[in-house]
């Protein structure tokens, strides 16, 4: 086999939709995987459908997921220009040669006269059994066609299916998937009234001269692969056909069918990799980055949507996705999408995180409410509290009481842990204290140590004596170990908060 060369070719049509971003991922690490080459092509020739801004979202979020391609638009290569709305010249080449080959045919038919016939032709379909009652050049002679050209009328090029032919697609994930050209209609190829091919020719042209290997794309596309098998055999190019592999939908979480925005907007998840703002009605979609997803993390839930390792290894890093995958072990059924697993993996991911790193970020939450802290410390905060958190934005939630001292106490809480003795307990406690050195105090080992030996000396019990001096620290009952609180507070401030609690609860 020479070398792999896929594409990945969306239309601007809007924000690149989940299900976009798995077989753009898919591609890629196929791509990666033979050493080959991943191209990114705009398939932009319906201009009705076109929407200002989403080429460039589509480049911006498939770089922010670690997607790369090394060729295609916004990256240039041999095979250019990668825009389709910029190959117009081309397109028209190949259009002739169909026509003049008999394999397609030029059709005037105005919208009025396909209504017209959609109403008397049960079923109506622009096929073999009707295209003989239209208006195109297999019905009209040659000086009519050419008449109604040169009086500026406009038309469509359809291409022209023979019935009763047996074509086969070979599906790298599905086998062979046999249809009668029967059922196939005779698609447009090509308009005259914006000199645009349609996705079809294009899609056919584009992927022989950009020296396609593989096709990867959505099972939306698999009724139009026969279609495209016979376009290959019509231009003579079968040879050098590409491989096919339709990947499954993504399914809504709950229910039947393919997974919608709605489904995100009623269920409280994005379907789309980053913010998006609708340009027409401002309105805004949440993306996967502004709502706190790691990229790592996205991309691992992705890739695990429709295809597994053979094993049940879950949390993978790029390179051993590259490593492992393959359209082989791709699903033919629909995979559901799974949004609390896709949290699990940030979750993951974020405690796989070097805390050196979540420091700095954690860092911009802090100097944002006026705080001023070294790194060290701070990563001791991250490895500390992160076991809780989810995402990055969590951190400060989680932390805050390292900051701030608790302005009031949970009652719930306080009546539980906050009892008649307990002031004088901690009067004790604080004592103890006393008797360590700063530096025995920030040393989780050694004040753990000695002031358990303590508590296991009193008869209060650990309980009567932790759980109020965690209120006190906290203000609830909640965050890490008491030894991890202690020691980044220091013994001062340790002893000041313990006060306070006296003061405010007994
Ligand atoms: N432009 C098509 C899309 O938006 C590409 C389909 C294909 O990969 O052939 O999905």
């Amino acid at each position: 086999m020479g070398r792999v060369r896929v594409r990945f070719a969306p239309s601007p049509t809007g924000p690149l939709h989940i299900g976009g971003v798995r077989t753009a991922l898919y591609n890629y690490l196929f791509a990666k995987q033979n050493n080959g080459d991943c191209i990114l092509r705009i398939e932009d020739t319906d201009s009705q459908r076109y929407v200002e801004g989403a080429e460039e979202y589509i480049i911006e979020a498939l770089k922010w997921l670690g997607i790369e391609f090394n060729e295609g638009v916004s990256f240039g290569g041999e095979f250019g220009p990668y825009r389709q709305s910029e190959r117009k010249e081309i397109y028209k080449k190949y259009v002739k040669q169909l026509l003049d080959d008999g394999k397609a045919y030029i059709a005037f038919d105005t919208a009025e006269q396909l209504d017209e016939a959609r109403k008397n032709i049960p079923n109506f379909q622009y096929d073999a059994t009707t295209r003989l009652t239209m208006v195109n050049s297999l019905t009209l002679t040659k000086e009519e066609v050419n008449k109604k050209i040169e009086a500026g009328e406009k038309y469509v090029v359809r291409v022209k299916i023979e019935p009763n032919q047996k074509i086969v697609v070979n599906d790298l994930i599905r086998g062979n998937v046999e249809v009668n050209s029967s059922i196939l209609d005779d698609k447009v190829l090509y308009k005259t009234t914006d000199e645009l091919p349609t996705y079809h020719l294009a899609n056919i042209v584009d992927d022989h001269l950009m020296q396609i290997t593989h096709v990867i794309r959505g099972e939306e596309w698999l009724p139009s692969a026969p279609l495209h098998v016979l376009l290959y055999q019509y231009f003579g190019w079968q040879d050098s056909m590409p491989k096919f592999a339709h990947l499954s939908l993504l399914l809504k979480p709950v229910g039947n069918g393919k997974l919608s925005k709605r489904d995100g907007d009623k269920l409280g998840f994005p379907v789309f990799p980053l913010n998006w703002k609708d340009p027409k009605t401002g309105e805004i979609s949440s993306g996967y980055k502004q709502s706190g997803y790691e990229p790592e993390a996205v991309v691992n839930f992705l890739a695990l949507l429709g295809w597994n390792p053979g094993d049940d290894t879950e949390v993978m890093s790029m390179q051993e996705l590259i490593n492992k995958f393959s359209l082989q072990r791709c699903s033919k059924s629909g995979a559901r999408f799974d949004f609390e697993k896709c949290k699990w993996f940030n979750h993951t991911y974020l405690q796989n995180c070097d805390n050196s790193i979540l420091a700095q970020q954690f860092n911009i939450q802090v100097q944002e409410r006026g705080y001023n802290v070294t790194i060290e410390e701070l990563t001791k905060i991250v490895e500390y509290i992160k076991p809780r958190a989810t995402f990055v934005n969590d951190l400060w939630r989680y932390a805050s009481f390292y900051f701030e001292r608790p302005v009031q106490y949970n009652e719930k809480d306080s009546k539980k842990h906050w009892k008649e003795g307990t002031s004088k307990i901690l009067v004790e406690l604080l004592q103890q204290f006393n008797t360590l050195t700063e530096e025995q105090f920030s040393n989780i080992e050694i004040s753990e140590q000695i002031i358990t030996a303590w508590c296991k000396s009193t008869q209060y019990g650990m309980g009567k004596i932790m759980n109020p001096l965690r209120l006190a620290l906290v203000g609830e009952m909640t965050g890490p170990h008491i030894f991890q609180i202690t020691t980044i507070l220091g013994k001062k401030e340790t002893e000041e908060r313990i006060l306070n609690a006296i003061n405010k609860l007994s």
